[in-house]
């Protein structure tokens, strides 16, 4: 139970609301085949499983009953790997074993090659509200280079089946810093993404990962700078197409951002379930097994699926909403922060706080603390120097 030092009096209804509502992530690791740069917890060739890894999920669902819930996301992996009975078992365990608010944002992340009429229709009865669909990149030639398992058309079409079942909010994942990607390449991609006029984009650079094949196979990227210019050439066409950014890697139309991680971001609470799912309540954060059969065996014999767990102290728990909030355009109420974790930042972090605010990483906006453009393109250092 997160215990406050100050006065809840003192807190803003939004926070005391954050504080009372919970996230729900459910973890699905299973997917087809392992794209060449995916470092995930992921099961192939598991099909077989999927059945009584859901009999798990719903023991596991089981320890958290009658928890309030603000959004839910079902991610992976590729939770539509699921056939149309397990997704709608998979729903109703949601249903049954949490009060799910009123006008919770309920997504679930799918890849083109797996989705079908049925499915969507499932998904849409059941309350689902949000599609983040794994489209990466228009160029076949670079779907193949990732080791994705479908082509441009299939993911157009797969975009145009989710509006056809009537879902009206739709994330698209873009890859970009492909290997000689030029920027024609880019502007293509970025086009081509346009004409889909999702609601919501989540960006990613390509990077290279431990325990991915890229790794092994000793694959390099294009410098610093050059992708650091695709960034920026990302951004201002995405603005240009009606986007906004609210967050490094996130870009949103108004009214679309995504619930459910703008809670993580702002230190709420959250459950995870799942093979190597992540918890968070108040001061302690957990974690379950991260090998499959591990998770299984612990929930089947009655055991929990805890690996492990950290208790954060105020000071931790402030650090982290920084960072976070850094990430964020808005940017993170610093007073607001210190009320809520009932302690103040360090003189050290004052001191490097000052210090990039004079080399134009960071600045005031307001009671906000924000990261500049300029500090935006460089804040996985201003981070590593601030933790
Ligand atoms: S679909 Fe996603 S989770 Fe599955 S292997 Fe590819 S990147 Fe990893």
């Amino acid at each position: 139970v997160l215990e406050f030092k100050c006065k809840k009096s003192q807190l803003s209804p939004k926070y005391k609301k954050n504080f009372k509502m919970k996230s729900l992530y459910i973890h699905i690791p299973f997917c087809d085949r392992k794209c060449f740069y995916c470092s995930f917890v992921v099961s192939i060739g598991q099909v077989q499983r999927s059945e009584q890894y859901i009999e798990c999920l719903k023991r596991e669902a089981e320890l958290y009953k009658g928890s309030n819930i603000a959004s839910v996301y079902i991610g992976g992996g590729t939770p539509t790997f699921l056939d149309v009975d397990q997704l709608e078992c998979l729903v109703g365990i949601v249903k049954e074993y949490f009060n799910v608010e009123k006008n919770c944002e309920w997504t679930i992340e799918s890849n083109p090659e797996n989705l079908n009429a049925a499915k969507l229709r499932v998904l849409k009865k059941s309350g689902v509200s949000r599609i983040s669909l794994g489209i990466q990149t228009f160029n076949d030639e670079y779907l193949c280079y990732l080791g994705r398992n479908h082509d441009a058309e299939s993911a157009v079409r797969a975009y145009y089946d989710i509006r056809a079942a009537g879902f009206e909010n739709v994330s698209v994942d873009l890859m970009f810093s492909f290997p000689g990607q030029t920027e024609e390449h880019l502007e293509k991609d970025i086009l081509k993404l346009g004409q889909l006029k999702s609601e919501h984009v989540s960006l990613y650079a390509l990077t290279i990962e431990k325990n991915s094949k890229f790794y092994t196979k000793n694959f390099c990227l294009d410098d610093n700078d050059v992708r650091g210019k695709q960034y920026v050439r990302i951004c201002g066409l995405l603005q240009q197409m009606g986007f906004e950014q609210y967050e490094i890697s996130n870009f949103a139309k108004p009214g679309y951002y995504s619930k459910h991680n703008m809670h993580y971001w702002q230190g709420g609470r959250y459950i995870g379930l799942g093979v190597g799912a992540h918890s968070f309540m108040g001061r302690q954060r957990t974690w379950n097994v991260s090998r499959l059969m591990d998770y299984m065996c612990r929930v089947e014999q009655g055991k929990s699926p805890q690996d492990g767990r950290d208790i954060l102290t105020s000071y931790d728990q402030l650090k982290e909403i920084l960072l976070f909030g850094l990430r964020m355009n808005q940017g993170v109420n610093i007073s607001q922060a210190e009320r809520q974790c009932g302690c103040r930042l360090q003189s050290d972090d004052v001191e490097i706080i000052r210090s990039f605010i004079k080399e134009g990483f960071l600045m005031w906006d307001k009671k906000n603390l924000k990261t500049t453009e300029r500090g935006r393109l460089v804040l996985d250092e201003l981070c590593a120097r601030m933790v």
